[in-house]
Protein backbone atom coordinates (compact mmCIF):
# COMPACT_ATOMS: atom_id res chain seq x y z
CA UNK A 1 0.00 0.00 0.00
CA UNK A 2 1.43 3.58 -0.78
CA UNK A 3 1.79 6.04 1.90
CA UNK A 4 -0.94 8.52 0.66
CA UNK A 5 -2.95 5.56 0.87
CA UNK A 6 -1.91 4.99 4.55
CA UNK A 7 -2.67 7.91 5.34
CA UNK A 8 -5.94 8.43 3.80
CA UNK A 9 -7.22 5.17 6.00
CA UNK A 10 -5.52 6.75 9.10
CA UNK A 11 -7.54 9.73 8.27
CA UNK A 12 -10.82 7.88 7.77
CA UNK A 13 -10.57 6.04 10.96
CA UNK A 14 -9.40 9.11 12.67
CA UNK A 15 -12.77 10.50 11.80
CA UNK A 16 -15.15 7.47 12.45
CA UNK A 17 -13.67 7.05 16.24
CA UNK A 18 -14.12 10.41 16.74
CA UNK A 19 -17.69 10.24 15.52
CA UNK A 20 -18.19 6.85 16.77
CA UNK A 21 -17.21 8.03 20.30
CA UNK A 22 -19.48 11.17 20.11
CA UNK A 23 -23.06 9.56 18.67
CA UNK A 24 -22.64 6.79 21.51
CA UNK A 25 -22.51 9.67 24.41
CA UNK A 26 -25.57 11.41 22.65
CA UNK A 27 -27.73 8.49 22.25
CA UNK A 28 -26.64 7.86 26.43
CA UNK A 29 -27.78 11.53 26.72
CA UNK A 30 -31.06 11.14 24.59
CA UNK A 31 -32.02 8.30 27.36
CA UNK A 32 -31.53 10.43 29.78
CA UNK A 33 -28.21 8.87 30.71
CA UNK A 34 -25.01 10.61 31.60
CA UNK A 35 -22.00 9.17 30.93
CA UNK A 36 -20.09 10.93 33.37
CA UNK A 37 -22.52 10.36 36.21
CA UNK A 38 -23.07 6.61 36.62
CA UNK A 39 -25.68 4.93 39.00
CA UNK A 40 -23.46 4.24 41.70
CA UNK A 41 -24.38 2.53 44.30
CA UNK A 42 -27.69 1.30 42.92
CA UNK A 43 -28.05 -2.71 41.89
CA UNK A 44 -27.12 -1.81 38.76
CA UNK A 45 -23.68 -0.79 39.91
CA UNK A 46 -21.78 -3.88 41.48
CA UNK A 47 -18.48 -2.37 41.62
CA UNK A 48 -17.60 0.26 43.95
CA UNK A 49 -17.03 4.06 42.98
CA UNK A 50 -13.60 4.63 42.06
CA UNK A 51 -11.68 5.28 38.80
CA UNK A 52 -10.89 3.15 36.12
CA UNK A 53 -6.95 1.64 36.30
CA UNK A 54 -5.32 -0.88 34.31
CA UNK A 55 -4.54 -3.65 36.48
CA UNK A 56 -1.21 -4.61 35.09
CA UNK A 57 0.11 -1.11 35.72
CA UNK A 58 -2.02 0.61 38.39
CA UNK A 59 -2.48 3.47 35.51
CA UNK A 60 -5.59 5.10 35.67
CA UNK A 61 -7.31 5.55 32.42
CA UNK A 62 -8.28 9.08 31.55
CA UNK A 63 -10.25 11.31 29.33
CA UNK A 64 -13.14 9.53 27.21
CA UNK A 65 -11.92 6.56 28.33
CA UNK A 66 -13.32 6.97 32.20
CA UNK A 67 -16.67 7.35 30.68
CA UNK A 68 -16.15 4.30 28.28
CA UNK A 69 -15.24 1.85 30.91
CA UNK A 70 -17.87 3.36 33.74
CA UNK A 71 -20.47 2.81 30.96
CA UNK A 72 -18.99 -0.57 30.60
CA UNK A 73 -19.05 -1.93 34.34
CA UNK A 74 -22.11 -0.35 35.03
CA UNK A 75 -23.87 -1.72 31.55
CA UNK A 76 -22.30 -5.24 31.86
CA UNK A 77 -22.11 -5.71 35.70
CA UNK A 78 -18.51 -5.89 36.38
CA UNK A 79 -17.90 -5.62 40.09
CA UNK A 80 -14.49 -4.08 39.94
CA UNK A 81 -12.83 -1.22 38.02
CA UNK A 82 -9.50 -2.72 36.92
CA UNK A 83 -8.35 -3.52 33.18
CA UNK A 84 -6.14 -5.34 31.19
CA UNK A 85 -5.24 -5.70 27.30
CA UNK A 86 -5.54 -9.44 26.17
CA UNK A 87 -1.33 -9.85 26.11
CA UNK A 88 -1.22 -7.95 29.71
CA UNK A 89 -3.53 -11.26 31.07
CA UNK A 90 -1.21 -13.60 29.57
CA UNK A 91 1.85 -11.96 30.69
CA UNK A 92 0.38 -12.15 34.35
CA UNK A 93 0.17 -15.39 34.18
CA UNK A 94 -3.91 -15.77 33.33
CA UNK A 95 -5.94 -15.21 30.56
CA UNK A 96 -8.85 -13.30 29.11
CA UNK A 97 -11.88 -16.58 29.50
CA UNK A 98 -13.31 -17.94 26.22
CA UNK A 99 -16.37 -15.91 24.14
CA UNK A 100 -15.46 -12.79 26.51
CA UNK A 101 -16.25 -9.61 24.23
CA UNK A 102 -13.90 -6.88 25.33
CA UNK A 103 -14.15 -3.11 25.32
CA UNK A 104 -12.95 -0.33 23.17
CA UNK A 105 -10.99 1.81 24.91
CA UNK A 106 -8.57 4.75 22.92
CA UNK A 107 -5.42 6.06 22.74
CA UNK A 108 -4.31 9.45 21.61
CA UNK A 109 -0.89 8.97 19.29
CA UNK A 110 -0.31 12.42 16.87
CA UNK A 111 1.77 11.71 13.17
CA UNK A 112 3.31 13.89 11.07
CA UNK A 113 2.51 13.48 6.90
CA UNK A 114 5.96 13.39 4.96
CA UNK A 115 4.51 15.87 2.90
CA UNK A 116 4.89 18.04 5.94
CA UNK A 117 8.34 16.41 7.15
CA UNK A 118 9.83 17.35 3.97
CA UNK A 119 8.38 20.88 3.81
CA UNK A 120 9.14 22.02 7.41
CA UNK A 121 13.31 20.06 7.06
CA UNK A 122 12.86 22.77 3.48
CA UNK A 123 11.59 25.64 5.46
CA UNK A 124 13.91 25.21 8.36
CA UNK A 125 10.91 25.07 10.64
CA UNK A 126 8.80 22.84 13.36
CA UNK A 127 6.38 20.48 10.95
CA UNK A 128 2.89 20.62 12.44
CA UNK A 129 1.73 17.38 13.84
CA UNK A 130 -2.09 16.06 13.48
CA UNK A 131 -3.44 14.29 16.33
CA UNK A 132 -5.10 11.22 16.12
CA UNK A 133 -6.95 8.26 18.41
CA UNK A 134 -6.25 4.58 18.31
CA UNK A 135 -8.14 2.19 19.17
CA UNK A 136 -7.25 -0.58 21.34
CA UNK A 137 -9.33 -3.52 23.34
CA UNK A 138 -9.48 -4.07 27.43
CA UNK A 139 -11.24 -6.89 29.54
CA UNK A 140 -12.61 -6.34 32.84
CA UNK A 141 -10.22 -8.66 35.20
CA UNK A 142 -13.90 -10.39 35.66
CA UNK A 143 -13.81 -11.34 32.74
CA UNK A 144 -9.79 -13.05 32.87
CA UNK A 145 -9.19 -16.12 35.04
CA UNK A 146 -6.22 -17.68 36.35
CA UNK A 147 -5.05 -13.74 37.23
CA UNK A 148 -2.88 -13.30 40.19
CA UNK A 149 -5.04 -13.33 43.42
CA UNK A 150 -4.69 -9.72 44.10
CA UNK A 151 -6.03 -8.31 40.89
CA UNK A 152 -9.05 -10.04 41.02
CA UNK A 153 -12.30 -8.70 42.55
CA UNK A 154 -13.34 -11.91 44.21
CA UNK A 155 -17.43 -11.98 43.54
CA UNK A 156 -19.54 -11.73 46.49
CA UNK A 157 -20.88 -15.36 47.27
CA UNK A 158 -24.52 -15.83 45.76
CA UNK A 159 -26.33 -15.29 49.25
CA UNK A 160 -27.54 -18.98 51.06
CA UNK A 161 -30.79 -19.83 49.71
CA UNK A 162 -31.45 -17.62 46.86
CA UNK A 163 -30.65 -20.76 44.67
CA UNK A 164 -32.85 -23.39 45.27
CA UNK A 165 -30.35 -26.50 45.88
CA UNK A 166 -32.29 -28.85 44.16
CA UNK A 167 -32.06 -26.31 41.06
CA UNK A 168 -28.58 -25.76 41.85
CA UNK A 169 -27.30 -29.54 42.18
CA UNK A 170 -29.44 -30.42 38.23
CA UNK A 171 -27.35 -27.83 36.93
CA UNK A 172 -23.75 -28.82 38.35
CA UNK A 173 -25.13 -32.56 37.89
CA UNK A 174 -25.39 -31.79 33.67
CA UNK A 175 -21.41 -30.76 34.05
CA UNK A 176 -22.50 -27.64 31.41
CA UNK A 177 -19.95 -24.68 31.69
CA UNK A 178 -22.40 -22.06 33.86
CA UNK A 179 -21.18 -18.59 34.86
CA UNK A 180 -23.11 -16.49 37.12
CA UNK A 181 -22.93 -12.79 36.23
CA UNK A 182 -23.51 -10.11 33.78
CA UNK A 183 -26.45 -8.71 33.02
CA UNK A 184 -27.86 -10.74 30.51
CA UNK A 185 -28.35 -14.62 30.15
CA UNK A 186 -27.55 -16.55 27.01
CA UNK A 187 -25.72 -19.28 25.92
CA UNK A 188 -23.14 -19.13 23.83
CA UNK A 189 -22.75 -21.54 21.17
CA UNK A 190 -19.15 -21.77 19.84
CA UNK A 191 -17.96 -22.05 23.34
CA UNK A 192 -20.49 -24.12 24.66
CA UNK A 193 -21.51 -21.98 28.27
CA UNK A 194 -24.19 -20.85 29.66
CA UNK A 195 -24.21 -17.31 31.60
CA UNK A 196 -26.82 -16.38 33.73
CA UNK A 197 -27.23 -12.83 36.11
CA UNK A 198 -26.60 -13.06 39.53
CA UNK A 199 -30.16 -14.07 41.51
CA UNK A 200 -30.63 -10.60 43.06
CA UNK A 201 -30.58 -9.06 39.85
CA UNK A 202 -33.78 -10.43 39.33
CA UNK A 203 -36.69 -8.42 40.60
CA UNK A 204 -38.10 -11.83 42.04
CA UNK A 205 -34.36 -14.07 42.68
CA UNK A 206 -37.20 -17.38 41.61
CA UNK A 207 -36.86 -15.90 38.46
CA UNK A 208 -33.29 -17.03 38.24
CA UNK A 209 -34.04 -20.78 38.08
CA UNK A 210 -36.26 -20.20 35.02
CA UNK A 211 -34.07 -18.38 33.39
CA UNK A 212 -30.99 -20.85 34.23
CA UNK A 213 -33.20 -23.82 33.15
CA UNK A 214 -34.41 -21.84 29.93
CA UNK A 215 -30.49 -21.21 28.82
CA UNK A 216 -29.80 -25.03 30.08
CA UNK A 217 -31.70 -26.01 27.66
CA UNK A 218 -30.46 -24.31 24.64
CA UNK A 219 -27.26 -25.95 26.08
CA UNK A 220 -28.90 -29.58 25.84
CA UNK A 221 -30.28 -29.13 22.16
CA UNK A 222 -26.51 -27.83 20.92
CA UNK A 223 -25.32 -30.56 18.15
CA UNK A 224 -23.22 -32.64 19.89
CA UNK A 225 -25.91 -33.16 22.36
CA UNK A 226 -29.63 -33.15 21.13
CA UNK A 227 -28.50 -31.72 18.46
CA UNK A 228 -31.35 -29.18 17.22
CA UNK A 229 -30.98 -26.27 14.95
CA UNK A 230 -29.71 -23.32 17.41
CA UNK A 231 -28.28 -21.33 13.85
CA UNK A 232 -31.64 -18.99 13.66
CA UNK A 233 -30.85 -15.70 14.05
CA UNK A 234 -32.64 -12.79 16.73
CA UNK A 235 -35.89 -12.78 15.18
CA UNK A 236 -36.03 -15.27 12.83
CA UNK A 237 -38.54 -18.11 12.64
CA UNK A 238 -36.75 -21.14 13.37
CA UNK A 239 -34.86 -18.82 16.33
CA UNK A 240 -38.73 -18.31 17.95
CA UNK A 241 -39.13 -22.19 17.59
CA UNK A 242 -36.04 -22.68 19.71
CA UNK A 243 -37.35 -19.98 21.99
CA UNK A 244 -40.55 -21.98 22.47
CA UNK A 245 -38.47 -25.60 23.07
CA UNK A 246 -36.88 -23.82 25.32
CA UNK A 247 -39.32 -21.95 27.35
CA UNK A 248 -41.12 -25.34 27.65
CA UNK A 249 -38.14 -27.51 28.41
CA UNK A 250 -37.83 -24.87 31.35
CA UNK A 251 -41.33 -25.39 32.70
CA UNK A 252 -41.45 -29.05 32.41
CA UNK A 253 -38.13 -29.17 34.22
CA UNK A 254 -39.07 -26.64 36.43
CA UNK A 255 -42.17 -28.56 37.50
CA UNK A 256 -40.09 -31.41 38.05
CA UNK A 257 -37.99 -29.74 40.52
CA UNK A 258 -41.19 -28.02 42.09
CA UNK A 259 -40.37 -24.34 40.37
CA UNK A 260 -43.88 -23.19 39.47
CA UNK A 261 -43.12 -22.14 35.82
CA UNK A 262 -44.00 -18.84 34.68
CA UNK A 263 -43.95 -16.93 31.14
CA UNK A 264 -40.94 -14.92 31.38
CA UNK A 265 -40.59 -13.88 27.85
CA UNK A 266 -43.93 -11.99 27.25
CA UNK A 267 -42.48 -9.95 24.42
CA UNK A 268 -41.96 -13.80 22.80
CA UNK A 269 -45.45 -14.36 22.27
CA UNK A 270 -45.74 -12.46 19.38
CA UNK A 271 -43.25 -14.70 17.57
CA UNK A 272 -44.82 -18.13 18.97
CA UNK A 273 -47.97 -16.88 17.67
CA UNK A 274 -46.73 -16.08 13.98
CA UNK A 275 -44.77 -19.62 14.01
CA UNK A 276 -48.07 -21.55 14.74
CA UNK A 277 -50.15 -19.90 12.89
CA UNK A 278 -47.86 -20.29 9.85
CA UNK A 279 -47.16 -24.30 10.71
CA UNK A 280 -49.98 -26.51 12.33
CA UNK A 281 -47.35 -28.70 13.81
CA UNK A 282 -45.24 -26.47 15.07
CA UNK A 283 -46.09 -26.69 18.82
CA UNK A 284 -46.49 -30.61 18.49
CA UNK A 285 -43.01 -31.01 17.70
CA UNK A 286 -41.53 -28.11 19.79
CA UNK A 287 -43.45 -29.72 22.61
CA UNK A 288 -41.55 -33.20 21.97
CA UNK A 289 -38.34 -31.62 21.43
CA UNK A 290 -39.03 -29.84 24.94
CA UNK A 291 -40.30 -33.24 26.61
CA UNK A 292 -36.54 -34.65 25.10
CA UNK A 293 -34.73 -31.81 26.59
CA UNK A 294 -36.42 -32.30 30.19
CA UNK A 295 -35.62 -36.09 29.92
CA UNK A 296 -32.23 -35.39 28.89
CA UNK A 297 -31.41 -32.95 32.01
CA UNK A 298 -33.53 -34.48 34.63
CA UNK A 299 -31.26 -37.73 33.60
CA UNK A 300 -28.29 -36.29 34.90
CA UNK A 301 -30.14 -36.40 38.53
CA UNK A 302 -29.54 -39.58 38.74
CA UNK A 303 -26.00 -40.28 37.09
CA UNK A 304 -23.85 -36.75 37.49
CA UNK A 305 -20.90 -38.96 35.98
CA UNK A 306 -21.70 -38.41 32.79
CA UNK A 307 -18.57 -36.54 30.70
CA UNK A 308 -20.13 -33.88 28.28
CA UNK A 309 -17.79 -34.05 25.73
CA UNK A 310 -16.95 -30.29 23.62
CA UNK A 311 -16.53 -30.12 20.10
CA UNK A 312 -15.89 -26.55 18.17
CA UNK A 313 -18.80 -25.50 16.25
CA UNK A 314 -18.13 -23.11 13.82
CA UNK A 315 -20.06 -20.04 14.13
CA UNK A 316 -20.02 -17.42 16.88
CA UNK A 317 -23.22 -16.90 17.96
CA UNK A 318 -25.46 -16.61 21.19
CA UNK A 319 -28.58 -17.81 22.00
CA UNK A 320 -30.59 -15.92 24.51
ZN1 LIG B 1 -33.58 -18.39 24.97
Amino acid sequence: MSHSAARARAGRDRTSLYQEITDKIIAELEVGRVPWVQPWGTAAAKAPLDMPKNAATQRRYSGINVLTLWGAVIERGFSGQGWLTFRQALGLGGNVRKGEKGTTAVYADRFTPDEERRRAERDGDEPYVIPFLKRFTVFNTDQCENLPEELTTAPEPVPQGLILPQAEALIAATGADFRIGGDRAFYNVLHDFVQVPRPEAFFEPINFHRTAIHEVAHWAGAAHRLGRDLSGAFGSALYAKEELVAEMSSAFVCASLGIKPTVRHADYIGSWLEVLRGDDRAIVRAASAASKTADYLLAFQSDDSKPAETVEIANEREVA
